[in-house]
């Protein structure tokens, strides 16, 4: 069965320069355990469909379905519960909090959860070690390398054990030998079970994914010719 399915989903911005489609009747369905890169030159529509797929933003027709819940059907207050539930993002623009520990910057998402202060910092502890960085837990954003910065974002995505990670050119700004210790960690992560959904431009993470997917104007295209 799919853990995330799209139905005919459209999404349309109105401007000041008229109305964009940005995404036009995408069908798609994504299966528990997947390593999608999603794929497509600039302005096809790749961040939209994140940002849809993420539940961060409501389609303007068509529906959602995750686990079987039909995710804009539910109330804000649900929804915003369904996303820290299920979701994490690994998204450029979302930067660490320079002034906290990476360990508090994990411990972010955990704040609002009912569990005492004590098994935050354990749980965060843990999901940092995972990522490689235990000893440096206590130090700052700028004390540490961009890949280690990377890794405490993904360490903060998945410390709620989300069911699934959303990623944006997640190898975008980094050197070629940070970007494979970024996708050998989604690689591990994946191999215990998380799904992922990356956007990226570079051909070479392909190597990484076990499928991808391409957009097009808004809509889902056939992989492109090699030229
Ligand atoms: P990509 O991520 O592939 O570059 P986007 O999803 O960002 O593509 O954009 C798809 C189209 O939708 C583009 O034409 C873009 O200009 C437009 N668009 C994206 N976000 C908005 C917005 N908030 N308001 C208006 N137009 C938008
Ligand atoms: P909160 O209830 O803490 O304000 P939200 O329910 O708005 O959080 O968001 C849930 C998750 O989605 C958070 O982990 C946050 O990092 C992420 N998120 C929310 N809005 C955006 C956005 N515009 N871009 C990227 N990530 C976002």
């Amino acid at each position: 069965m799919s853990l995330i399915k799209v139905c005919e989903v459209t999404k349309t911005y109105k401007g000041g320069d008229g109305v964009v489609e940005a995404l036009k009747a995408i069908n798609l369905e994504i299966a528990e355990g997947e390593f999608l890169a999603l794929m497509g030159p600039s302005g096809s529509g790749k961040s939209t469909l994140l940002s849809v797929l993420g539940g961060l933003n409501p389609p303007t027709s068509g529906k959602l379905i995750i686990d079987d819940i039909d995710v804009y059907a539910l109330a804000p207050e649900r929804l915003a519960d369904f996303r820290h539930e299920y979701v994490g993002f690994v998204f450029q623009q979302y930067q660490l909090i320079p002034y906290l520990t990476a360990l508090e910057n994990v411990m972010l998402p955990l704040a609002i959860t009912s569990r005492p202060g004590k098994e935050q910092q354990e749980m965060a502890h843990t999901v940092l070690e995972k990522v490689g960085l235990g000893s440096k837990a206590l130090r700052l954003p700028n004390q540490l390398s961009g890949g280690e910065q990377n890794r405490v974002a993904i360490a903060r995505a998945i410390v709620n054990k989300p069911a699934i990670i959303f990623a944006d050119e997640p190898t975008g700004s980094l050197d070629s030998k940070t970007a494979t210790e970024l996708l050998e960690l989604f690689q591990v992560l994946n191999r215990d079970g998380l799904t992922i959904i990356m956007v990226t431009h570079n051909k070479e993470n392909l190597a990484w994914v076990s499928r991808a997917v391409y957009i097009r104007d808004g809509i889902l295209a056939p992989a492109p010719q090699e030229s």
